[in-house]
């Protein structure tokens, strides 16, 4: 008789609502939550860093995460701001999910999209985070999160160089920058 292995599925698809929360893929700052939400949020950014460390696929979701496509998420032991940070230290950009030819792997970030708020920020530039979350809907740190990322997308188009030329990195060379963040060293 042959016995056939089911293929293990990693640890992500089982809990996809902890990967895909916006506390921990886009911490708040300590400040800007209680003393207990920052104890939950600890402990469950802890459990995913456990989880993502274990994964067997950990080395190709992060690379995928870093060069290829710029997935929303928990991903890898990283939020997007590390990747943001790995991605600068290898002078790479990428496409942003919903840009890129096989849709957005992850959603974590609600139904709001990028576009909405920097249309939104268009239209009401005196607007706090607040109050433009208000309007759409969604919360103060998603509001953050994608005006962070216009502000990043600006700056590393003004410093980008040459894409025509510029090579891919290699695996190494992402797992060498990730060693570099703190998060790293948690997992
Ligand atoms: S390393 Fe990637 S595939 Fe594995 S659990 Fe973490 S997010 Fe999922």
């Amino acid at each position: 008789m042959t016995i056939l292995a089911e293929p293990t599925a990693p640890p992500c698809a089982s809990v996809p609502d902890i990967y895909h929360d916006e506390q921990l893929h886009s911490p708040p700052a300590r400040t800007d939550i209680t003393a207990a939400e920052w104890e939950q949020l600890t402990a469950k950014r802890a459990s995913a860093h456990r989880q993502c460390a274990a994964c067997p696929l950990m080395v190709d979701c992060l690379y995928r995460a870093v060069v290829e496509v710029d997935v929303s998420g928990f991903v890898a032991c990283t939020t997007e701001h590390d990747r943001h940070l790995i991605r600068r230290q290898l002078g790479i950009q990428v496409q942003q999910a919903s840009m890129a030819p096989y849709g957005a792997p992850r959603v974590g970030g609600g139904p709001v999209s990028h576009e909405a708020v920097m249309t939104a920020r268009q239209a009401y530039p005196k607007d706090t985070c607040h109050q433009l979350a208000e309007r759409l809907g969604c919360s103060t740190s998603t509001i953050k999160r994608h005006l962070r990322r216009a502000r990043e997308q600006k700056l590393e188009a003004a410093a980008a160089p040459n894409e025509a030329t510029a090579l891919l990195p290699s695996i190494d060379a992402v797992l060498d920058a990730f060693d570099q963040l703190s998060t790293s060293r948690v997992a």
